[in-house]
């Protein structure tokens, strides 16, 4: 007669913390001119099972006015712009996606090209498709995609990148795909102790 109801036990004696719950943090998904249809879903799902927020998809076009200097290129700091002027919601962040190349000033070059750009602010970020998708399967490109979305919204909680001596998606990638390709679909435990904090 004895009911054997014996729920199993989860070890939690990892020395990593998870992040916190924020239960009523929606983020807010764009759609800038993404053509990766197909992977959105993915990148949806990593976003909410990391972070624990619900999201939102919106699509749009790019707007040609966030064009830089270089006709092929849209600037980074810019789309970020846009993006925080048009959450009217109040999403806790705007995480954009866009398949049109991305840019930044850096090292001297006002159109230095880049998988992604987030504030630390928190007002938003961009993650491009273009630089990620060079030749890969579309398994590769949404590891790659997830890897740089997660690393984005890490500066949108005011992370800036890891100098820590562990794996971590917070690393500088400097342009460089197989650093991202390296690295791990976790940040490490000094950067999780710095957003739980
Ligand atoms: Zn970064
Ligand atoms: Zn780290």
């Amino acid at each position: 007669m004895a009911c054997s109801n014996s729920p199993e036990k989860s070890n939690h004696a990892s020395s990593v913390p998870e992040l916190k719950e924020n239960k009523n943090d929606t983020i807010q998904i764009v759609c800038l001119y993404f053509k990766e249809k197909n992977i959105l879903h993915a990148i949806k799902f990593k976003i909410e099972s990391y972070y624990h927020c619900p999201t939102v998809v919106k699509e749009m076009g790019m707007p040609e006015s966030l064009i830089s200097i270089n006709p092929y290129k849209y600037e980074g700091n810019k789309i970020i712009n846009f993006l925080s002027k048009q959450n009217i919601n109040h999403y806790r962040f705007v995480v954009g996606l866009t398949s049109k190349d991305i840019c930044t000033p850096k090292n001297g070059n006002k159109v230095w090209g880049v998988f992604g750009l987030g504030s630390r602010d928190g007002r938003g970020c961009i993650s491009s498709t273009c630089r990620l998708k060079r030749g890969v399967t579309e398994q590769k490109l949404t590891e790659r995609l997830e890897k740089v979305v997660l690393h984005e919204i890490g500066h949108n909680h005011g992370l800036d990148h890891c100098v820590s001596a562990y794996p971590c998606f917070m690393k500088d990638a400097g342009g460089k795909i197989k650093t991202v390709d390296d690295e791990p679909m976790d940040m490490c435990i000094e950067c999780k102790r710095k957003i739980n904090s």
